[in-house]
């Protein structure tokens, strides 16, 4: 069977680099665009959601707006590209309710479709990420959010277990679609797990189908360990979970080194899903494309 061309809606890549320093736990930088298309071409990957990552907490590179527009400029039948800002950017001196409308209105000119990472570590509630999370509803921009569970402990926007700031927010802006993603999102998917990294095994269902069934808004982005695992654990309640929520899933990789393997092992899994019919072929489709599509004006 051919299968139809996926998009990743959750991408990386620096155009400098070439000449960026190393991470510390492995010989490698951020992936570059040409070879993260080396992947795509692997993964019968037709176009990437590129996000910048702006905050000093989330990486030991910072990938402007601007050169995550050069890099799609470069391949623009390969990759989209979200745009990003920190509210604590600007926030010092006289000026401390800093509106940035004018900067995320002036990336959507130049075409961004969402905003995101937003991985800025500071409490959901606090009143900077409330103001932007309502210029991004104003603007019809969905958000890419990657939690964490504390400040100063991990990077990410910071949410107690059960992600009630994140509810509230989702009912304050209901035409705000929001993108969930990390490990501290997927970890809600099950009711026994603690909040650690990678939890593993059965799912007890948690508090994550709930806060899907109540709040229309809010979507899942697939990408990265924390997401692909979160299916993998349990292919019974992957599948209850995909035919529930099949228009609000979307596929990603979140491929941040050349050495990354996980997309490979996720590919498996789900050609197995469909193969067993435990995933139909239509919904596999909206999985894999037909929702970012949609998501993104395509
Ligand atoms: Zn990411």
């Amino acid at each position: 069977m051919k299968k139809i061309k996926k998009i990743d809606i959750h991408a990386h890549c620096n155009i400098y680099g070439d000449i960026a320093p190393n991470y510390l736990y492995n010989p490698t930088t951020l992936i570059t665009p040409e070879k993260l298309l080396e992947f795509y071409d692997k993964l019968n990957i037709e176009k990437g959601v590129l996000l910048p990552i702006v905050s000093p907490d989330a990486h030991h590179q910072l990938l402007t707006s601007e050169a995550t527009k050069t890099a799609v400029d470069k391949y623009p039948d390969r990759f989209l590209w979200f745009c990003n800002a920190d509210p604590r950017q600007y926030a010092t001196g006289k000026n401390d309710k800093p509106d940035y409308k004018h900067i995320i209105a002036h990336y959507k000119s130049l075409g961004a479709k969402g905003f995101g990472e937003f991985t800025t570590n500071l409490p959901v509630e606090d009143e900077r990420m409330q103001r932007l999370f309502g210029i991004c509803q104003e603007l019809n921009l969905p958000v890419t959010i990657h939690i964490s569970p504390a400040v100063g402990t991990s990077y990410g926007i910071v949410d107690d277990k059960g992600l009630p700031q994140l509810e509230k927010t989702l009912k304050k802006f209901p035409k705000l679609k929001i993108l969930g993603h990390s490990q501290l999102f997927w970890t809600e998917i099950s009711k026994s797990d603690k909040r650690e990294l990678y939890p593993w095994g059965k799912v007890e269902e948690g508090n994550l189908a709930r806060l899907l069934r109540d709040n229309e808004n809010l979507l899942c982005d697939v990408s990265a360990g924390s997401g692909n695992r979160a299916f993998m654990r349990d292919p019974e309640y992957c599948a209850k979970f995909v035919e529930e929520f099949s228009d609000r899933i979307f596929y990603g990789c979140d491929i941040c080194s050349e050495l990354n393997t996980h997309p490979f092992v996720f590919e498996e899994f789900l050609d197995k899903m469909v193969e067993d019919k435990m995933i139909s072929i239509d919904n596999y489709n909206k999985f894999v494309r037909l929702n970012a599509e949609k998501l993104l004006g395509l």
